[in-house]
């Protein structure tokens, strides 16, 4: 373990985990993973200490997968994580882990779940269970999971679950599960308390701490944007427009697929951009390189590794598109900017659940960023209005027009038109390809909706996955009565057997939208309607058509009318001897997350004992 681990294929996984973080586009492991991924497959007890957003998941899933027996159908690996979001999230994740292990089965276990599904899927077997401390209890408790197989358990998130007052519950389990087994616990801290349960249950863990780096940049800018993933295309193109001193950008996401996908998707707007990841070859690099410095390329889009020293002085923007998992991390990316004495502009892309990596990110540079307001559609056409009036000048100083201007006498005689109208009509044609106003939609800015008195990032906040509060309900029916939400119908509805919960994770995963932003939904008969916002780019429209809920495609598109009423109660067409305008799960007026999501009835989020 002295040479630094660079690549998944230097861990001693299975071919069939190395395919599939291949395909998922992993380039190299983090910190934690290089960390504890070799101890894990040692079979040593862990003591994990990382913030989120490190890539813990992949940590424990992998080596945990590496060593299950797929034969075997009882459970193996059991995984505690407190909230259902986080459970559902983790299952996902050994699933896609694991999409080259034919017959590989986990199943995610939270209350709120109906039971007689929760048993059945439990019947025909799992090799990884996921499960919120309560709901494990519970099935433990009635002999519906037997773990007498287990030979992982892994406590992710165990702070979180220590500050929801699962730790007893914890204990519970712990104590009623083989001995002969390999823990790993995972916390972003490690309280006392943590510490205890940790020499109680582990046997002699490796400790693994990743720790941040202290840096100071100073020639560089550093300004952040709080924003949510579906935004992140647009918002990256207005900043791209309206900043002064852009010349060239390197975007740094996380994964060589997402390189291929942005600069695609860039070039595809307008801009001369090139992906560089460590797929390419040296030489292949190299040319995009050489193509940034010479001009022909003005956005390179590049994962950490593939652009690790890169140096092109011109290079005035780093955009952290994606967070870095460390400051260490932020600090190489950002070093790419400012060079040879040039002042340099590093933004950095923050979604709402990652606020506490820009705190530390902060805290280690000691540098304040500050926060840098979305430029509106307004701004964005203004610029370009700027920039055109600046290239006629430009023409009319520098250029011999002679000739033109006979052409437009003509034009001017023979149609009788005025000058000034020609002119117009010109401009027209000159701005066609690239319109100097921006297509509006008819809709809401988002640019405003993220501003719109959003808690400060940057003040610290007690929970990491906010609960919805009152404000956060009356903001939301605010945002729909001014049409920052709006009503979306989808195609799978309770003859499905979907529940809101179903929808939100399916829409919350799928498109990167964070459930804050997903607002009431209401189950019809063969359809459901969902308040989403009413920006949506056409990328993660196309992206929701294809999910699916219960195996049925969403197919989403805006509610008619007809449909978007339905919920106050109001019976809509469509629906003979349906549900008579009382939608399951959201009365009218009561967003359904109140009892059906965020704090589910089933008692997962209080502490207790299991029935005896
Ligand atoms: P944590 O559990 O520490 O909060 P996650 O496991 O949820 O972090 O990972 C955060 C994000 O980073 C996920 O989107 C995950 O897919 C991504 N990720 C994890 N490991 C890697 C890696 N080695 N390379 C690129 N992305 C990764
Ligand atoms: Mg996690």
């Amino acid at each position: 373990m002295t040479a630094p681990i660079e690549r998944f294929d230097q861990l001693d996984l299975q071919a069939p985990l190395l395919a599939a973080l291949a395909e998922i586009g992993y380039e190299t492991p983090s910190p934690i993973q290089a960390a504890c991924i070799p101890h894990l497959l040692a079979g040593n007890d862990i003591l994990g200490e990382a913030q989120t957003g490190t890539g813990k998941t992949a940590a424990f899933a992998l080596p945990a997968l590496h060593r299950v027996d797929i034969t075997k159908r009882n459970p193996q690996v059991l995984v505690l994580a407190p909230t259902r979001e986080l459970a559902i999230q983790v299952a996902e994740a050994f699933q896609r882990y694991a999409s080259k292990m034919p017959g590989f089965h986990v199943l995610p276990i939270y209350g709120g779940q109906s039971m007689v599904v929760q048993l059945r899927q439990l019947q025909r077997g799992a090799h990884v269970i996921v499960g919120t401390p309560g709901r494990v209890m519970d099935h433990m408790e009635r002999k519906s999971l037997n773990l007498e197989g287990l030979t992982t358990l892994i406590l992710d998130e165990a702070d979180e679950m220590l500050r929801m007052g699962f730790i007893d519950d914890v204990e519970w389990i712990l104590e009623r599960i083989p001995a002969e087994r390999q823990t790993a616990l995972f916390s972003a801290t490690m309280p006392d308390a943590i510490r205890r349960v940790a020499h109680r249950y582990l046997r002699d863990p490796k400790e693994v701490k990743i720790k941040s780096a202290t840096t100071t940049v100073s020639t560089i800018r550093q300004r952040f944007l709080q924003i949510a993933g579906p935004h992140k295309l647009d918002a990256l193109t207005r900043i791209l427009e309206v900043e002064d001193e852009f010349d060239a950008a390197i975007v740094f996401v996380r994964t060589k697929t997402a390189t291929v996908e942005l600069a695609e998707k860039l070039e595809a707007r307008g801009y001369a951009a090139a992906c560089l990841n460590g797929d390419m070859t040296q030489q292949l690099r190299e040319r995009v390189i050489e193509q940034l410095k010479n001009k022909t390329l003005d956005i390179v889009v590049a994962t950490d590794v593939a652009a690790r020293g890169i140096d092109v002085p011109r290079v005035s923007h780093v955009i952290n598109y994606d967070i870095p998992y460390d400051t260490e991390a932020y600090v190489h990316r950002i070093g790419r900017t400012g060079r040879a004495g040039r002042a340099g502009n590093a933004i950095l892309f923050v979604a709402p659940r990652e606020n506490h990596l820009l705190r530390q990110i902060e805290r280690a540079t000691r540098q304040p960023i500050e926060a840098l307001k979305l430029p509106s559609r307004e701004a964005v056409a203004d610029k370009r209005v700027a920039s055109f009036r600046q290239q006629v000048t430009e023409v009319l100083e520098s250029e011999d027009l002679s000739f033109f201007l006979n052409v437009i006498a003509g034009m001017e005689e023979n149609n009788d038109s005025d000058i000034r109208e020609i002119a117009a009509a010109l401009a027209y044609l000159a701005q066609k390809d690239r319109p100097l106003q921006m297509p509006d939609s008819g809709k809401p800015d988002f640019a405003q909706m993220s501003a719109s008195g959003k808690p400060d990032p940057r003040a610290p906040r007690e929970t990491r996955e906010p609960r919805e509060n009152r404000g956060e309900i009356l903001e939301r029916r605010r945002d729909y009565a001014e049409g920052r939400l709006a009503r979306y119908r989808i195609d799978v509805g309770r003859e499905h057997m979907a529940s809101p919960k179903d929808i939100v994770g399916a829409i919350a995963n799928e498109a990167g939208i964070e459930s804050r932003f997903i607002g009431q939904i209401n189950l019809f008969e063969d359809y459901s309607t969902v308040e989403l916002p009413s920006d949506l780019s056409n990328d993660v429209l196309q992206i929701l058509r294809r999910a699916r809920v219960r195996q049925q495609p969403l197919n989403i598109r805006l509610a008619s009318p007809e449909e978007a009423s339905r919920e106050r109660g109001r019976p809509g067409p469509g629906g003979p001897g349906g549900p008579g305008g009382a939608p399951r799960g959201a009365g009218p007026k009561k967003p359904f997350r109140k009892e059906g999501f965020d704090r589910p009835a089933g008692g997962d989020f209080k502490s207790r004992k299991p029935k005896p």
